[in-house]
């Protein structure tokens, strides 16, 4: 018997159907352009999902399997298509359908009927339950781990870890070299007001998130900066969770579900202008919850309402009119990256150059191919290493053609991927994010 798509979160029959078949997406898929292999393109994934649809195979299909998961999620493909088909959704569905079925998490039931197939090994289960039903479903939980990571970076035990060869015995080298440096400042402090300098303006609220808030803290220190010089108030509301991106991109619906309704509650009620995201992976999911609770009676109107305000930071400076009197010069050559989320989930592609443009002196340097995938969506980095390696490799190649000093970014992953290609390749280029180089430029005004 074919296993065929059932249960909850089945990919949308009319979104599969409205692509044509054109083709027009398959310059912009950074796994066609690395494999030239229809299967790794768009097309060839809405092919396979229609085959599971239609039960001309099954969802234990290997090369579905592969597909979905080889797809970084990126949504190149959804922001050229012509008939809009809206790529992202039916990936998500159909990787939860994946997971149901064989029961890869232990989160996720396998619905009646169906039998689990190749179930994950027992430690990679488990694995899982920690990392989505624990780590990054309690921000405490996470936080505490975070700090469990400063004091091994922090203390020389990484040093020696690294020098002895314990790591590369364990197997465990490649995956420890990925690891963030955790900020020095760590948390920015939550539930309390930061003050506009000069006239009020506007009061919004700040999304904190997971590794935003541990890894890039002073991403956010720069953030709160920036916009007090933009005559923002800004909240950081205490009860927040993590956006839930991983959990939706892993398959884990559900999860993700339940840190939508969390995050929805804790920003409700504050009578802010906007809620602000500094981190495009992050603003996508958000602007996205209407979606994700579409089904849910009791929390889709307040989903959409939320995902209504929600802003990224880029877009939310550039529409309110930025204060451009007070950046001072900054003479830098500087190469924008853009993030997938920002560029293809949100769309937002001027924004974040027009700020760059608006810094004195800051030359920006237009590179190739800079909304391809730089390869690191999310875990993609762990799970598919070999690809992520050549579209980081390729993404470093155009940026360091432009003869930039600086990469600039708005997305923590992209940081990370460019930061790790640089290191490998031994060039001192810094890799950040346009509000540190917009909180530097109101520093020298
Ligand atoms: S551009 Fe859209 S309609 Fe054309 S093949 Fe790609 S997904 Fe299908
Ligand atoms: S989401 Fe990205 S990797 Fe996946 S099919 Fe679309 S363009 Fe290709």
């Amino acid at each position: 018997m074919t296993l065929r798509f059932r249960g909850k979160d089945i990919p949308d029959d009319s979104i599969i159907a409205a692509c044509v078949r054109c083709g027009l997406c398959l310059p912009s898929c950074p796994t066609y352009c690395e494999t030239s292999l229809e299967a790794s393109s768009p097309r060839g994934r809405i092919s396979l999902m229609k085959a599971v649809s239609e039960g001309r195979i099954g969802l234990d299909s290997e090369v579905f399997q592969e597909q979905m998961y080889q797809c970084l999620n990126c949504r190149a493909c959804e922001a050229v298509c012509p008939s809009g088909v809206a790529y992202g959704n039916i990936l998500e569905a159909s990787r939860a359908q994946v997971e149901q079925a064989r029961e890869g998490s232990l989160l996720l039931p396998v619905p009646p009927g169906l039998q689990p197939l190749r179930p994950l090994p027992w430690w990679l289960r488990l694995l899982r339950r920690a990392v989505f039903g624990g780590l990054f479903f309690h921000l405490g939980w996470f936080r505490a781990f975070s700090h469990a990571l400063a004091l091994y970076q922090r203390s020389g035990i990484q040093a020696v870890a690294r020098k002895s060869g314990l790591l590369r015995w364990m197997g465990m080298h490649d995956l420890e070299a990925m690891l963030p440096p955790m900020s020095r400042t760590f948390v920015i402090p939550q539930g309390q007001i930061y003050r506009a300098q000069g006239q009020l303006r506007f009061t919004v609220a700040l999304l904190s998130g997971c590794i935003m808030s541990t890894a890039f803290a002073h991403v956010h220190e720069a953030t709160v900066r920036v916009l007090q010089r933009n005559g923002c108030d800004i909240i950081i509301p205490p009860d927040q969770q993590c956006c839930g991106a991983l959990h939706l991109h892993s398959g884990d619906l559900e999860g993700g579900r339940s840190l939508a309704r969390r995050n929805i509650a804790a920003f409700e009620g504050l009578g802010v202008d906007a809620i602000l995201v500094n981190a495009a992976g992050c603003g996508s999911t958000l602007k996205e919850y209407g979606d994700l609770l579409h089904g849910d009676l009791s929390w889709h109107q307040r989903a959409r309402h939320f995902s209504n305000r929600v802003k990224d930071v880029h877009e939310f400076l550039a529409n309110i009119g930025l204060n451009r009197a007070d950046l001072g010069p900054l003479p830098l050559r500087v190469a924008y990256q853009e993030p997938c989320h920002l560029a293809h989930a949100q769309r937002i592609t001027a924004e974040p150059r027009m700020l760059l443009r608006a810094i004195p002196r800051l030359h920006l340097r237009e590179m190739r191919e800079s909304a391809l995938c730089c390869g690191s969506a999310g875990v993609y980095n762990i799970t598919h290493p070999e690809m992520a390696q050549q579209l980081g490799s390729r993404k470093v190649s155009h940026a360091l053609d432009t003869g930039a000093e600086v990469i600039a970014t708005a997305n923590p992953g992209c940081a990370l991927q460019l930061a790790g290609e640089l290191r490998r390749r031994g060039k001192a280029i810094a890799v950040r994010s346009i509000v540190e180089l917009l909180d530097e430029a109101y520093q020298r005004g």
